[in-house]
């Protein structure tokens, strides 16, 4: 393997994301490919046994395992914490994997996370079911409410878990602050960025200490895999990502790994070209629905905010109805051309409603703590020409006489 301009960080850290997204974290094969090798191997074979030795004594440089490294994840992983400003990111199989890997990996029985309500459903699952279980408790917060990040703090407490856009209610909370206040009482940020991306928003220019991913959305873009990524100082990710993901084994596949690559190289196009198209389907919406909830819209309750944090409102928003569940399916059946899906991030445009899908696991009890209605429909904004997703939701409306 040779090194490309894009495995150097003195050089790559100077591109612009458009850039970085094309050609970071580039090694190139004897073949001399300009498209990324896919290295879909389990294993390793040496010249002879003392190399072995020396590899897994760390003593020389080389693969080992595709559980511990592979060469197509590595260029995937150094292409993201160059996208997100980090010193190390490290991949896994999806993003409930990276979510899991980045709360357990630095968490123990005795230890205290704080958590904000609205979140992705099995955000909530882990924090609500899985860390109790192992003696990691957990207090749930409104994110937006900032004087209750500090309310909540305990002496135990380890980790803050945030997600900014929040899924799907779209809350749009206050990085900078949260971060400040963290690391005023020695406590570790981990933010979930799946809606913005470092495309539109950085949380370590805040002061984040962990980013977590879905790259399933956005990243791949095009619906086609689960992937999930941790990013955070070397530190954190060499001495305790490390340890319990090598142990443990969420890795992605080096496939999957390759077709989120391609997916980045498009990136920075879809993700502005996506936003553009949401925030006009968000203005038309306006005129049509009782509720638009949309970072970019001026009627957002947190506006201002999003301007300052987000450099564009993202794909995806949400509206509610005035009917329940009857009204919200109705308008769903009545789509010709948006999909009915609860995948997001898509090149496609696709609605879902959350509480009888996405949210539907976290109860009817959680749902309502975290504001999401029967009454709320989700919507991923893709690449079509945005008048023809603004003409089908019209007919759908219309339809359900609205
Ligand atoms: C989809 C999503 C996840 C989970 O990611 P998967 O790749 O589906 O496992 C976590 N957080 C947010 C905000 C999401 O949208």
């Amino acid at each position: 393997m040779k090194r490309t301009a894009g495995q150097d960080r003195s050089i790559t850290r100077q591109w612009r994301p458009a850039t970085q997204a094309v050609r970071g974290g580039t090694w190139r094969s004897e073949m001399g490919e300009t498209s990324e090798a896919l290295f879909l191997t389990s294993g390793y074979a040496y010249d002879d046994a003392a190399t072995v030795a020396a590899r897994f004594a760390g003593e020389a440089e080389g693969m080992t395992y595709s559980r511990l490294q592979n060469p197509t994840v590595q260029m995937l992983e150094e292409r993201i914490a160059l996208l997100e400003g980090a010193q190390a990111c490290r991949t896994q199989a999806s993003g409930m994997a990276a979510m899991t890997t980045a709360l357990l990996c630095q968490l123990s029985a005795g230890d205290h996370i704080v958590a904000a309500k609205a979140a992705f459903g099995s955000c909530r699952w882990l924090v609500d079911n899985l860390l109790p279980r192992f003696g990691i408790a957990g207090t749930t917060i409104h994110a937006g409410d900032t004087a209750a990040w500090e309310a909540a703090i305990r002496p135990e407490t380890k980790v803050f878990f945030f997600e900014s856009p929040a899924n799907p209610t779209m809350d749009v909370v206050d990085i900078e602050f949260i971060c400040t206040l963290a690391r005023k009482h020695g406590i570790t940020t981990v933010i979930d960025n799946a809606f913005a991306t470092s495309a539109l928003q950085k949380p370590m220019e805040f002061g984040a200490d962990v980013i977590a991913y879905s790259a399933t959305k956005m990243m791949d873009g095009q619906g086609r895999v689960l992937a999930g990524a941790v990013c955070g100082t070397s530190e954190f990710i060499d001495e305790t990502l490390l340890p319990f993901q090598r142990n443990t084994g969420p890795n992605l596949s080096p496939f999957n790994a390759w077709v989120v690559l391609k997916g980045l190289e498009t990136l920075d196009l879809r993700i502005f070209r996506q936003s553009e198209n949401a925030l006009k389907v968000a203005e038309f919406l306006e005129t049509r629905v009782p509720r638009v909830l949309y970072p970019y819209l001026p009627s957002h309750p947190a506006y201002a905010l999003a301007k300052k944090q987000m450099k564009a409102g993202g794909s995806i928003l949400s509206i509610e109805l005035d009917g329940g569940r009857a009204e919200a399916h109705g308008l769903l059946d009545a789509l010709e051309l948006v999909d009915i899906s609860n995948n997001i991030g898509d090149s496609r445009s696709l609605m879902c409603h959350p509480a009888s899908s996405t949210h539907h696991g976290v109860g009817p009890d959680t749902r309502a703590e975290m504001g999401v209605g029967e009454n709320m429909l989700r919507l991923n904004v893709g690449l079509e020409d945005p008048q023809d997703v603004i003409d089908d939701l019209d007919q759908a409306l219309t339809k359900i006489g609205l």
